[in-house]
């Protein structure tokens, strides 16, 4: 086997030494996977994107390795923190079998979309390993990974045996990828055939395709498995406004628990196209083929605020990130409060929403507050019937990953 992404850098030179401030040195012990650049207090030598930086503490003890990057404000993510011992092959093998061995006994063969690894909480930072079926998505958040990208490809294979991989890279580490003599591509295939046809998953019993060559993420929301399980549970009989809908994923869950229809609201029509490919794939299905599907390709925020009286008994909101910034954070809590308040409006006698939010930089708290003071400020009596959280397939063992929330209301 070839050998797992160890520094590409002449063997000769000395290995990358670095020490970093009295607060980082606290951060890497608490278990915290990111050293910034401006923590960075000595070190012996450049480095190059992708080397195995060791970091030593005021005593000169190993404190943590990670790969360096030059090129990111994140300069060092952590491999490994504690004891002082050898990144060798059998360490990547046994850090990818206990990434799977997390998710064992999750799924049944009845779901066969799910996150395999997720970044720095499963201990391979800025990497994250998505399974749709036989077809992996290999997903790079940081050009650190591109040296040794081969030998993690090789890993994947040799251990997990997928039909194929798709690598698909950030958008700010594309060129690059491309530049700097690595020649890779987004949306290349490390291994396996090419991609013909659409790449069709199980969700819950559900089919969908997920785009694996150039759709959002790796080309689904497996983040929202459990929420859209909760949906189709409540929906029996209801219409359902699934407001930024990408391919439908909450009307098909909604459809399939015996929705009335579904309206699928998004500013994509390329994702609303997606929607009506999921509904034909679920069409012999008797409660999909009874739902009413309906799209509209409309700025949700504009089209939920504005005069249409139409009102559902399920309006779904799951917006993107609002807050991509810390400074955006405020305004994100007073959108998310205003668009709580339109779909309120929207809801019929006993109607029911979902609230959801992937800002990273709003708190669950934060976020419920806002929701319930709108519901509040409805006038209308309502119940909260549950809040939740990451899927156990997406874990977040620190604040900066920890990003997603939903919150279920029922309005009299
Ligand atoms: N709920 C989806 C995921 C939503 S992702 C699921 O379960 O799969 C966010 C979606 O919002 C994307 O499809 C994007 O196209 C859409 N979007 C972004 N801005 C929008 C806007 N202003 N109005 C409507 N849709 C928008």
């Amino acid at each position: 086997m070839k050998s797992p992404p160890q520094p590409s850098v002449a063997e000769k030179l000395p290995r990358l030494r670095l020490r970093v401030t009295a607060a980082a040195e606290n951060y890497i012990r608490s278990g915290h996977p990111w050293v910034f650049a401006d923590s960075v207090r000595e070190q012996n030598r450049d480095g190059t994107s992708g080397e195995l930086a060791v970091i030593y503490d005021r005593q000169d003890k190993f404190l943590a390795a990670g790969l360096f990057d030059p090129d990111s404000p994140i300069r060092v993510r952590v491999l490994h923190a504690g004891k002082p011992l050898a990144l060798d092959a059998a360490w990547w093998a046994a850090q990818l079998d206990a990434a799977a061995r997390r998710r064992d006994g999750l799924f049944d063969a009845r779901t066969t979309g799910y996150r395999l690894i997720n970044g720095e909480s499963d201990g391979w930072p800025g990497l994250a390993l998505d399974r749709y079926s036989q077809t992996f998505v290999l997903k790079l958040y940081t050009a650190a990974w591109l040296p040794g990208l081969d030998g993690i490809a090789t890993l994947i294979r040799e251990r997990l045996q997928p039909e194929r991989i798709v690598l698909r890279l950030s958008r700010n580490i594309q060129r690059a990828a491309e530049h700097f003599g690595r020649g890779r591509r987004d949306g290349e295939i490390l291994c396996g055939p090419a991609v013909t046809e659409a790449v069709v998953f199980l969700e819950n019993g559900i089919r969908f395709e997920a785009d694996v060559l150039r759709g959002q993420k790796t080309g689904f929301f497996l983040d929202q498995r459990e929420n859209r399980r909760e949906v189709g549970e409540l929906a029996r009989g209801r219409e359902v406004l699934n407001a930024f809908s990408f391919s439908g994923g909450f009307s098909l869950s909604a459809a399939r628990g015996g929705a009335k229809s579904a309206t699928d609201l998004d500013l994509s029509p390329h994702a609303l196209a997606a929607a009506q490919r999921n509904f034909q794939l679920n069409s012999t299905d008797p409660a999909v083929a009874g739902c009413r599907h309906e799209c509209v390709q409309a700025d949700a925020f504009e089209w939920l605020a504005g005069g249409d009286t139409r009102k559902y008994g399920f309006v779904v909101l799951d917006p993107p990130s609002l807050a991509k910034r810390e400074a955006e954070r405020a305004g994100a809590i007073r959108a998310y409060a205003r668009l709580a308040g339109d779909g309120i409006r929207r809801l019929t006698r006993d109607g029911l929403m979902l609230a959801g939010s992937c800002s990273a930089h709003v708190s669950a708290e934060e976020f419920f507050s806002a929701v319930r003071q709108a519901a509040g400020n409805s006038g209308r009596r309502f119940v909260e019937l549950k809040t939740t959280r990451h899927a156990p397939d997406h874990p977040a063992t620190f604040k900066e990953a920890d990003y997603l929330k939903g919150i279920f209301l029922k309005f009299s």
